[in-house]
């Protein structure tokens, strides 16, 4: 793997079309450089604004191989690529982050194995492929708990509460079979994730810790500065650190956990690239998560990812986003749109950061 910095003019694939590739080639943009976008999805928010567009399935081998010779350095914007396409990637292009980092995101229990095996606590969960495994890990875990599919699954999708009375063959049935990974529920007094980038010579840089409140399981607000003490920030900080350092990650690390009511963290989950919960750096940092991603990616000098202001993100879900106007009338209110034609239910459309000048 070349460890020269890409220098501006170079062309960086991303794969995957979404919002959080239309940020990153934005920020790409603002650096010189040019973005190739590889996703299934025409008119992606992506395709919008980058230099150029493969639209092919990601295990269309033979699109993959002309999309990496078109570029210098590939990079995911949707981790959940089969792993021979990346294979077939890694032989032909630097891929960052490498494929060890997508394997283990892209499985609930690898992932939980990972962060236990480094010594990160989790809540209490156990592998099911049966009713009786169910049977089993209920019995042990308790109720209630959430079972959740390993793969796949974001925004609440593919997730069972299993309350009181909730019956486990049906629970079970509605799992279609996928392997799934039941959690102890977490009667938890907060939600915080931490981003991290990691260059390509191990520098480190990580944002505040952010305050996450969900609704439906889907991100509603995130709010800087997170409601927790110095030495619980500093903590959740620390696992963050810990977790891109044993990958040994080149790009972004998303880590949320919950934080418990006896003041400790427990981690969800992590993702391998920016995320909805890092969207407020855009408008309160020196440099915000897109540039941060696209600087480690390109093997670049991190930024500092240094807080100005206090900020309030809020996620514009399926109808929100009608009320652009209000938006752009209020002041100290920044809107990002994601050029997405249908405001669908669920759908992410777009995000108004409200920001203040800093108090602590
Ligand atoms: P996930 O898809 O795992 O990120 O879950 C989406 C949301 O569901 C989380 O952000 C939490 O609000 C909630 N949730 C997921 N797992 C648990 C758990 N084990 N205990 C309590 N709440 C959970």
């Amino acid at each position: 793997m070349t460890c020269a910095p890409l220098a501006p003019g170079g062309t960086i694939g991303i794969i995957g079309g979404g919002q959080l590739g239309r940020m990153a080639a934005l920020a790409a943009a603002r650096l010189g450089y040019r973005v190739h976008v590889f996703t299934p999805e025409a008119d992606s928010p992506t395709e919008q604004v980058a230099a150029q567009a493969t639209v092919a399935a990601y295990d269309d081998l033979a699109a993959l191989e002309a999309f990496a010779r078109s570029v210098d350095v590939v990079t995911f914007e949707f981790e959940n690529v089969p792993a021979e396409s990346v294979r077939l990637l890694t032989s032909l292009v630097p891929v960052r982050p490498s494929w060890k980092v997508l394997e283990v995101a892209q499985d609930r229990i690898s992932e939980k194995k990972f962060f236990n095996g480094i010594g990160i606590a989790t809540a209490p969960w156990a592998e099911i492929n049966s009713l009786a495994d169910l049977q089993t890990a209920v019995d042990r875990i308790g109720r209630p708990a959430v079972l959740k599919t390993t793969r796949l699954g974001y925004d609440g999708k593919g997730q069972v509460k299993i309350g009181p009375k909730t019956d486990l063959a049906e629970a079970w049935a509605g799992m279609d079979g996928a392997p799934a990974v039941l959690e102890g529920f977490i009667d938890f007094s907060g939600e915080i994730s931490v981003i991290v980038a990691r260059g390509l010579d191990g520098a480190c840089a990580t944002f505040d810790p952010a305050w996450n409140v969900h609704t439906n399981h889907i991100l509603d607000t995130t709010t800087i500065p997170a409601p927790i003490s110095a030495p619980l920030a500093e903590r959740a900080v620390q696992v963050a650190l810990k977790a891109a350092e044993e990958l040994e990650l080149v790009g972004l690390l998303a880590v949320e956990m919950f934080v418990t009511k006896s003041g400790d963290v427990l981690v969800n989950e992590m993702a391998p690239r920016p995320h909805n919960s890092g969207h407020w750096t855009m408008d309160a940092c020196v440099t915000d998560q897109f540039e941060q991603f696209i600087r480690a990616v390109c093997g670049l000098p991190l930024g500092s990812p240094e807080r100005h202001s206090d900020a309030v993100m809020t996620n514009l879900i399926g109808s929100d986003v009608d009320r652009w106007l209000d938006f752009l009338k209020e002041p100290g209110a920044k809107l990002h749109l994601y050029g997405k034609a249908e405001a669908r239910s669920g759908r992410k459309m777009g995000h108004v950061t409200r920001i203040a000048p800093r108090q602590n």
